[in-house]
């Protein structure tokens, strides 16, 4: 049984690489807003007329080359101005590594400081993504230096399936941080070949651990975006948030992906909490897809469930 479900991951993982570009597009567009900044924009703008508040990110990751780093935050300020011209209810995500996170801190420091203080003339919050685990002490690194400098307008996002999570935050309590909490989309499957296990094993000691850490958190007196589309941590999110007497938009808010279980953001929003999407926009689409699907086979999962959906209603899906 293992064996099967291990080379189903495997097969699933490799098919990312052989799927036709067009399919891939078709599928990729249902999650990320377009190619162009614009196409951000406008899905933040039908989002907020609903209510929703949006966080949008440039498409890209692991940047290696010094010149890129300054492409990624001239897009990135574009973006912010963008946000500010249009009055949006909206901030930005940023991965590190567009940045040089990784390579050279000091540079990478030097950029996103840069980037928080354009924001912050423009009263807009930046969120930090959580990459994978050779990145997670830089990122909190860069975290605690942007706040020993005095920046308040950024968050950090924490991942449940890591083992390290909850010593993390509490590293960082003196800080009070504003916490994006999530699962992790990483995997880590090349660390568990070679049998270092950094996370959870199973999806429900990550989900025990997701309600261990929101309520950490929570003691903490922290933020708390609850990114999940998770039922059960949905349902048992509001309980604690209920019992506590939490206040939505002062205390905690909830996160979800563009594109996805929309009928269950829909219902959040009528309850009166208060939810943020997170909108991807750019070209790198193509290798965002093909890497989360090789990272992580749950995402090829839904991926190819929404193929077979478009497959039995094709005339939708060429539309
Ligand atoms: C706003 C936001 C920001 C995030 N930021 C980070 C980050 O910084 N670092 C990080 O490692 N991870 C991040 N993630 C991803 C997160 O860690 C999970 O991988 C992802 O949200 C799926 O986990 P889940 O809690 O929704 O539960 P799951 O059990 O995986 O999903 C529950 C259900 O939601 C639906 N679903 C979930 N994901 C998808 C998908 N991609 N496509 C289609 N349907 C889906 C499915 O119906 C699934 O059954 C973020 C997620 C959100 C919502």
């Amino acid at each position: 049984m293992f064996y099967c479900k291990n080379m189903l991951s495997r097969l699933i993982q490799k098919s990312s690489k052989i799927v036709p570009t067009f399919i891939k597009r078709k599928i990729a567009f249902k999650y990320i807003a377009g190619e162009k900044l614009r196409d951000a924009i406008d899905v933040s703008r039908n989002l907020n007329k609903i209510g929703v508040c949006t966080t949008i990110d440039t498409l890209g990751e692991f940047e290696s080359e010094p010149t890129n780093y300054i492409t990624n935050r001239q897009k990135s300020e574009d973006a912010l101005m963008e946000i500010s011209k249009a009055n949006l209810d909206s901030n930005l995500s940023v991965k590190l590594t567009n940045y040089g996170l990784g390579v050279d801190n000091n540079i990478c420091y030097s950029h996103i400081s840069h980037l928080l203080r354009y924001a912050e003339d423009k009263n807009i919050f930046i969120w930090l993504d959580m990459e994978n685990s050779p990145f997670t002490c830089d990122t909190i690194n860069i975290y605690k230096r942007i706040r020993d400098n005095g920046f308040l307008n950024v968050g950090i996002a924490f991942q449940a399936c890591l083992l390290r999570t909850q010593k993390d935050i509490e590293t960082l309590s003196e800080y009070k941080p504003i916490v994006r909490l999530c699962k992790g989309v990483y995997k880590e499957l090349a660390l568990k070949e070679m049998n270092i296990n950094i996370a959870y094993n199973s999806e429900i000691e990550i989900e025990k651990n997701y309600i261990r850490l929101m309520n950490l958190l929570f003691n903490l007196g922290c933020y708390v975006g609850i990114a999940t589309h998770h039922d059960g941590l949905i349902f048992e999110s509001k309980e604690i948030i209920r019992k506590r007497g939490l206040v939505s938009g002062v205390h905690y808010e909830f996160q979800m992906l563009n594109g996805v279980k929309e009928n269950l953001r829909n219902r959040l929003i009528n309850e009166g909490h208060r939810v943020l999407v997170y909108v991807p926009y750019g070209e790198k689409w193509d290798g965002y897809t093909s890497r989360r699907m090789q990272e992580n086979p749950d995402i090829a999962k839904h991926v190819f469930k929404v193929f077979f959906y478009s497959l039995f209603n094709w005339k939708k899906f060429l539309n």
